[in-house]
């Protein structure tokens, strides 16, 4: 028996049973490749799903978070600490919003979304059956509120009743949102480019009138940039491609490169109307250490111009995804943005098959809804990673 077999039987033996995994164990990893159990080399286009911002093994970002554990990992949020402060300022500047609650998760970001939106409608006129208008085909994370908001109804439907007083319409269609605002409504929730259901950009049409619609009718957008936001589309925020502002937004995944952190922003207008103190909290959410990581990441960026790479290899790994799309029949489309991109693979095969070949060949991909490949590496990756991530997906892709 391998390592590698060893260590799955082990982990089958006791872990709850809620993921089909690889059976891979990765062990290691420098750059954008892993190393499993075994030794085995892969050349990482998932990045712990679009969470790696930074890659693997970053000197300067390993140094800070050591030397902030050696200092001081937790305090809890009844006292300040310097590393929090400072990642809040860099936070609100980077997203353009004026203030800032950690969490420690995507779902947990969400959570703290959804209640400063139904508090800001209390506070406005004090009912308490306020409806927010969510997107078909979105992820928004597990836990219950997240899970309300979450357009895929086999994810809800063994969990419900959930929050309730959700309305869905459909993502890219001013018209639908519409016909479901009445005078309930408190907002609309959108991720800005689609992740688990598909890898799916926002018109600007649809994300400018949904803009318009939430500024005449007095309700709060919300954007959820967990998984397309900390740079990934090739701006700081997606948002910034659509020329539009969100009330309140999520950030999560990529925000601490590994490091499990999340946040939830607003604008001051929504800040001095909804979470007050006693309204909201967290033990972990902004502890010295997760902060001193979103602000390794935050340097990181700005010494290594992450931002550029991203623009110019997406858009280099766009074209090559589009030169293999016209060798093979099997690739319908090809969409998204900066390194966010993914494959829509056609009926013939399964992405989830596709995605096993590639690992054979030493590559890490993942799908999304809607037999979708999904191409997120970590944002450091070279024309020369694409250039070999390709041959090993095309022939993931021969027969
Ligand atoms: C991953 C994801 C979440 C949930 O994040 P977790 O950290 O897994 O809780 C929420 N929203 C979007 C858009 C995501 O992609």
């Amino acid at each position: 028996m391998t390592k590698t077999e060893q260590l799955i039987q082990e982990a089958e033996a006791s872990l709850l049973h809620t993921y089909n995994r690889f059976p891979v164990v990765f062990e290691r990893g420098e750059g954008v490749r892993l190393y499993d159990a075994d030794g085995k080399e892969y050349l990482d286009f998932c990045a712990g799903i679009a969470v790696h911002a930074l890659g693997y093994g970053n000197k300067t970002y390993q140094d800070a978070l050591t030397e902030q554990i050696r200092k001081l990992t937790h305090t809890s949020n009844y006292f300040y600490n310097e590393p929090a402060i400072k990642a809040a300022k860099t936070l609100t500047k980077l997203t353009g919003m004026d203030r800032v609650f950690f969490t420690n998760s995507g779902a947990e970001a969400v959570e703290g979304a959804i209640k400063a939106a139904r508090k800001y409608a209390f506070e406005k006129d004090g009912h308490t059956d306020h409806e927010i208008i969510a997107m078909e085909h979105s992820f928004h994370g597990r836990t219950m509120g997240a899970l309300s908001i979450t357009g895929t109804s086999a994810y809800r439907e063994p969990f419900l009743p959930l929050i309730g007083h959700i309305r869905y319409a459909t993502f890219n269609d001013l018209e639908s949102v519409m016909a479901q605002v009445n005078d309930k409504t408190c907002a609309v929730v959108m991720e800005t480019i689609q992740g688990e259901g598909g890898i799916i950009p926002a018109t600007k049409e649809f994300i400018q009138g949904v803009r318009k619609l939430c500024d005449e009718k007095g309700l709060l957008l919300i954007l959820d940039e967990v998984q397309c936001g900390m740079g990934r589309s090739g701006r700081m925020f997606a948002y910034e491609h659509y020329g539009v502002k969100p009330d309140i937004m999520t950030t999560a995944k990529g925000l601490g490169s590994g490091i499990p952190v999340g946040a939830f922003l607003m604008t001051e207008e929504v800040a001095a109307h909804s979470l007050k103190a006693g309204d909201h909290g967290s033990t972990y959410g902004g502890n010295p250490f997760a902060a001193a990581a979103i602000n390794a990441v935050a340097d990181q960026f700005e010494k290594q111009d992450i931002l550029k790479n991203v623009t110019k290899t997406g858009q280099y790994m766009a074209d090559r995804l589009r030169d293999l799309q016209a060798e093979t029949t099997l690739i319908k489309e090809v969409r998204g943005m900066g390194l966010l991109q993914g494959i829509v693979l056609s009926d013939a095969v399964k992405a989830g098959d596709i995605a096993k070949k590639a690992l054979q060949n030493g590559l890490v991909v993942v799908t999304a809804a809607g037999n979708v490949i999904r191409l997120i590496p970590p944002l450091i990756v070279t024309e020369k990673d694409v250039d070999e991530m390709i041959e090993k997906l095309g022939r993931a892709l021969k027969p």
